[in-house]
């Protein structure tokens, strides 16, 4: 049996040569080649790939995203039917998301952006609620690898979370809630609101007007699933309005975010550019090569894209 020919590619983030060591110290015995330098290919790594590795490469048996989500890759339209995409699944990237929201929430709770504000001016001013030490409720949209980890830990932290999916979860500690006829309901006990859901057709622009004035006022956002699941206009006016009292932001519509947008210098938000969960190599090339044995020997992977759902 000749050895596995892997090609990897990736647009925008310069990882491809760190992934082929990594790949090249798990399994010494495959080939490897970066793109484009790659015909006759068994399978691909990539991220945004163009759609030409995939007309020299038909004979590919799997394209395997460099990431957890796949709207890019979706959108692009680049990998054939018949080739499937599998996508990473966790490989390091939950505790990493648990980690940002957790910040999130706490900023929130704990006052940190007045007392910031406050110790630019050198005042000394307690916020806190001595009398009824309420924690916010926290709810999580999308339950998948990301959010059912971060529901989890945020609840292991002491705070009252709920979450929402598309079917019913069960996660313990976490008060669920499924569909769209939950969702009014599950918004009206939020006041951290906590996108962790992937961009489809059912969830772009979920986070506008009409959600965001179900939630409690003072409510406070943290979008680290993709920018357009927010109307930025209708957050932008949200905070404007004190509906919204703050927000962590990780993604936007366009990345890296113009200059002249008005998140930067809003107060009461906080800009990351894309980092709340990156891909960690050693942890996503172990998953990678698990994968390709598992279909080398005819097994079922999971982390399979249904085109159709669009995750
Ligand atoms: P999963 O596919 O594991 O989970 C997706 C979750 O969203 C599921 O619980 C799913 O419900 C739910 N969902 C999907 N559509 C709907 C809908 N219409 N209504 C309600 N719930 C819905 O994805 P991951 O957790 O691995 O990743 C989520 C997203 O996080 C990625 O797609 C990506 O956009 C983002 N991400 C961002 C990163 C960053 O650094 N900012 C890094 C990594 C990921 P059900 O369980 O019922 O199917």
């Amino acid at each position: 049996m000749s050895a596995l020919r892997i090609v990897v590619q990736s647009t925008g983030i310069d990882v491809v040569p760190a992934i082929i060591d990594e790949l090249r110290r798990l399994k010494p015995e495959w080939l490897y080649d970066s793109w484009p330098n790659a015909i006759g290919a068994d399978y691909a790594i990539v991220w945004k790939p163009p759609r030409a590795l995939f007309e020299i490469n038909a004979q590919l048996k799997g394209s395997i995203n460099y990431g957890a989500g796949v709207d890019a890759i979706l959108s692009m339209a680049s990998v054939p039917a018949h080739i499937p995409i599998i996508r990473l699944e966790d490989a390091g990237m939950a505790q990493q998301m648990a980690e940002y929201a957790l910040y999130g929430v706490i900023h929130h709770h704990r006052h940190m952006r007045v007392y910031g504000a406050q110790q630019r001016e050198r005042m000394w001013q307690q916020h806190e609620d001595r009398a009824n030490l309420q924690r916010p409720v926290v709810g999580v949209m999308g339950l998948g690898e990301m959010g059912g980890h971060v529901a989890k830990k945020i609840a292991a932290f002491g705070y009252a979370v709920r979450g929402w999916s598309k079917s019913r979860h069960d996660v313990s500690n976490v008060r669920c809630f499924s569909g769209e006829s939950e969702f009014d309901r599950f918004l009206r006990g939020t006041n951290v609101l906590v996108c962790m859901l992937p961009l489809t057709e059912s969830t772009r622009g979920i986070i506008n007007a009409k959600t965001l004035s179900a939630l409690p006022r003072g409510a406070f956002l943290i979008n680290a699933g993709r920018g357009a699941h927010m109307i930025e206009a209708d957050v932008l006016a949200a905070l404007q309005s004190g509906q919204l009292d703050g927000a962590l932001l990780d993604v936007f519509d366009a990345e890296p975010l113009p200059k002249d947008n008005a998140l930067w210098t809003h107060p009461n938000v906080i800009v990351t550019p894309h980092i709340a969960a990156t891909t960690p190599i050693r942890d996503a090339c172990a998953q990678i090569v698990e994968k390709i044995e598992r279909m080398e020997r005819g097994e079922a992977v999971s982390g399979v894209v249904d085109r159709s759902i669009g995750y």
